[in-house]
């Protein structure tokens, strides 16, 4: 069987024979509901081409908002504004190293890596060539995809600036401006997946036919299974004893069936984050201190200053994105990797939902951390008010990350593997 044109589900693992779809069609998996690729506009020179376009105008836009401050504050005569890399030196040079390589590595070096990326491969793909290093590549705008937090950096802006106006006269800068325009065109870029982008170089650059590793996917052995690649999405034949140790004949990625021992590490890292998770609620994430002396909040006494003081929308949101979220995501995690070891044949449909839930809200913890950065680096006002950074927000990021790094150790097709399917290609 030819497996070029075969589509794996990422979330249960169903094959699909790949065709045509009509304008702005998607097509979904039957069994789980998932999108497996979609329609895009215009033939695949024309889509190289606006994918050049939009991520060479992120990254110039990526660039203003890293260059000009984000907002002035003025009080009491004094004026204080950061542009996002002083935020991050300020934290640096106040001790909280912890925080201000979050923030770096998820607002500034993963976003620029991502659009920087690729920005390379679709200028190559405009004029019909696999640029140099082209599976590397990609495989780094996925990685990097998961990490960059644009978004999320955009909503903590808003809610720092919404919460220094009782504070402090607050000035708008161009790379306010600029942040919410690069969230924008951030959002037209992450339509192009980068197993599109591989599956597009097939048509525009297509690999040579003399190449040894392209045959091996016509010739099946007859102990052989078909095994998607976890980086391209390629349907290959691999024989079950060389899992691991096959490589894919698209992108060279090593191909495994399931995500190598994702259960245990699944648990593993769920310990982790509930150990860090006590620290992280228990201990003050920001100190104020001011002429009346230093002051230390942990978050919940910070939801509760928000709610007194009037903000309530900003209490409720503070609450959810760093209690409700982190909670849940970790109790869930946990019912998910439980019944997938156990097997459980139950409520598939209900489970898959909720990992992509957590996939899809795990980042968004990450909003205090963003919060507390802008906070410290802006409320610098020697004589009169200087926030920093507190023990519990670094090991709040610490349980962010961890969580997030659980959940995509966590292999959905776990979820599925006991449920029987006829294992022929659907049509
Ligand atoms: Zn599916
Ligand atoms: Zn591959």
């Amino acid at each position: 069987m030819k497996t070029d044109q075969l589509v794996a589900c990422h979330d249960c693992g169903s094959l699909y024979h790949w065709r045509p779809l009509a304008a702005c069609e998607r097509a979904s998996c039957h069994r789980c509901q998932h999108e497996l690729y979609r329609w895009h506009k215009g033939s695949p020179a024309r889509q190289a081409e606006v994918l050049a376009a939009l991520t060479l105008g992120a990254v110039f836009v990526f660039l203003l908002a890293q260059w000009f401050p984000i907002v002035t504050l003025e009080m009491g005569g004094m004026l204080s504004g950061a542009t996002l890399y002083q935020a991050v030196a300020v934290l640096w040079g106040a001790g909280d190293q912890v925080i201000a390589a979050l923030v770096f590595f998820c607002a500034i070096i993963f976003p620029g890596i991502e659009l920087g990326s690729l920005f390379y491969v679709a200028l190559g793909l405009t004029r019909g060539m696999r640029v140099p290093g082209f599976n590397l590549v990609l495989r780094t705008v996925q990685g990097a995809r998961h990490w960059a937090m644009t978004e999320v950096l955009m909503i903590g802006i808003l809610i720092t600036v919404i919460k220094m106006t009782s504070l402090a006269r607050v000035e708008p800068h161009p790379a306010l401006f600029a942040f919410g325009v690069l969230t924008i065109l951030c959002a037209l870029v992450m339509r192009y997946e980068p197993k599109a982008l591989w599956a597009l170089a097939d048509r525009l650059a297509p690999l040579r036919k003399s190449d040894p590793a392209r045959q091996t996917t016509t010739i099946p052995e007859a102990d052989s299974v078909l095994v998607s690649c976890s980086a391209c999405g390629l349907v290959n034949h691999t024989c079950p004893s060389r899992d691991g140790t096959d490589r894919c004949a698209r992108c060279s990625a090593a191909l495994h069936r399931r995500i190598p021992h994702s259960v245990g590490w699944t648990w593993t890292m769920l310990l982790a984050a509930t150990l860090l998770y006590i620290p992280a609620n228990m201990l003050p994430v920001m100190y104020t201190r001011s002429i009346g002396g230093t002051e230390g909040d942990t978050i919940m006494s910070g939801v509760v200053l928000f709610w007194n003081t009037g903000s309530k929308g900003l209490a409720i949101i503070i609450f959810i994105a760093s209690i409700v979220v982190p909670v849940s995501k970790l109790a869930a995690l946990a019912w998910l990797n439980a019944t997938a070891q156990a097997r459980s044949r139950t409520a598939p449909m209900a489970r898959t939902r909720a990992y992509r839930a957590i996939e899809f809200v795990g980042r968004w913890s990450m909003l205090d951390i963003f919060v507390v950065a802008l906070t410290v680096a802006l409320v610098r006002f020697d004589a009169l008010v200087v926030i920093t950074a507190g023990p519990g927000a670094i090991a709040f990021g610490c349980v962010v990350i961890v969580t997030m790094v659980a959940s995509h150790q966590f292999d959905p097709r776990l979820i599925w593997d006991p449920i029987e399917s006829n294992g022929e290609p659907h049509v």
